[in-house]
């Protein structure tokens, strides 16, 4: 997942062009196959090495900048719109989303706002994708059928909501595809201070694990607790987990019961986003991320 390119104001959200060039070049080296997000939902377009290349919030500084270095790596794109700030300073307008469209790039739905949907009652959250969808219907001819959650915050009720309108929806935390998180799928943030060689070395190579259960599994947590049950449904005993808030990492104590971690952090967790990263490396690195958002 990128956002802007060459805006060197913005280091936590930007890459550098040469950064970009980089990562298409490597990643092009090793045989990865480049696919829309929307064929990763299609098991029979999987295959081996397959990579999506996502960008939020359509900034112009992608239309002047990095599309052009994705198309002269032939890399298809899809790009999230929130739909409010088009035609404002530093965002791309219709036509230059017209002409991204033309030119290939898929455009999927981002919110019109920009709102965290958690805060949101579902009402709100209907209006935010039915005003979004209308605007990109009428300016671009079609219906998106994908969504990424804003700031990647999501919550069971926008879960629900979202589902009712598209056919799956990405955050941002780190993990690799598994159609079994239809509604929350992660994505690796690439960016000027995660954007070397090993961040795409890293990111490139994660394998997803079958199936995760975790709980609590709605996203969006009113009263913070310290007890998390992961189900891997296999053997749990080689898996490692890393937790983290905005106060830095926990610590923890990890209990495993087979196929189950419970985990009970040493302390309650800030407000603010909590994530977690779990682990196995087994033939390669498999790789299960989740994003709570805490109120
Ligand atoms: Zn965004």
């Amino acid at each position: 997942m990128y956002h802007r390119f060459d805006e060197i104001k913005y280091p936590s959200t930007n890459i550098r062009e040469e950064q970009l060039v980089s990562h298409l070049t490597y990643l092009k080296d090793q045989g990865f196959k480049f696919i829309l997000v929307k064929d990763l939902l299609f098991p029979d377009k999987l295959q081996e090495k397959s990579i999506s290349i996502t960008i939020d919030d359509a900034y112009l500084s992608f239309y002047e900048v990095g599309l052009p270095v994705f198309e002269k790596f032939e890399v298809p794109v899809t790009l999230f719109l929130n739909t409010e700030n088009i035609g404002g300073q530093n965002y791309m307008s219709w036509g230059q989303l017209k002409d991204a469209l033309n030119r290939g790039v898929d455009i999927q739905n981002h919110t019109h706002s920009h709102s965290s949907l958690p805060t949101l009652n579902e009402l709100e959250i209907a209006n935010e994708i039915e005003k979004s969808q209308k605007l990109i219907l009428e300016n671009l001819g079609i219906t998106p059928n994908l969504f990424a959650y804003p700031f990647g915050e999501n919550s069971s009720t926008a879960q629900n909501v979202v589902s009712q309108y598209f056919d799956a929806a990405f955050g941002q935390h780190s993990g690799a595809f598994s159609i079994n998180q239809k509604y929350f799928i992660p994505r690796f943030p690439l960016n000027e201070n995660y954007g070397s060689i090993d961040r795409i070395k890293d990111a490139s190579s994660v394998l997803p694990f079958n199936n995760v259960d975790i709980q609590p599994s709605n996203p969006y947590q009113i009263e913070p607790i310290t007890r998390y049950v992961l189900d891997f449904q296999e053997d749990a005993s080689n898996i490692n987990c890393f937790i983290s808030d905005f106060q830095g990492s926990f610590n923890q104590t990890t209990t495993n019961l087979s196929s189950k971690l419970l985990i009970e952090l040493n302390r309650l967790p800030v407000k603010g986003r909590l994530r977690f990263n779990c682990t196995k490396v087994n033939n390669g690195i498999f790789w299960f991320g989740y994003q709570y958002l805490i109120n």
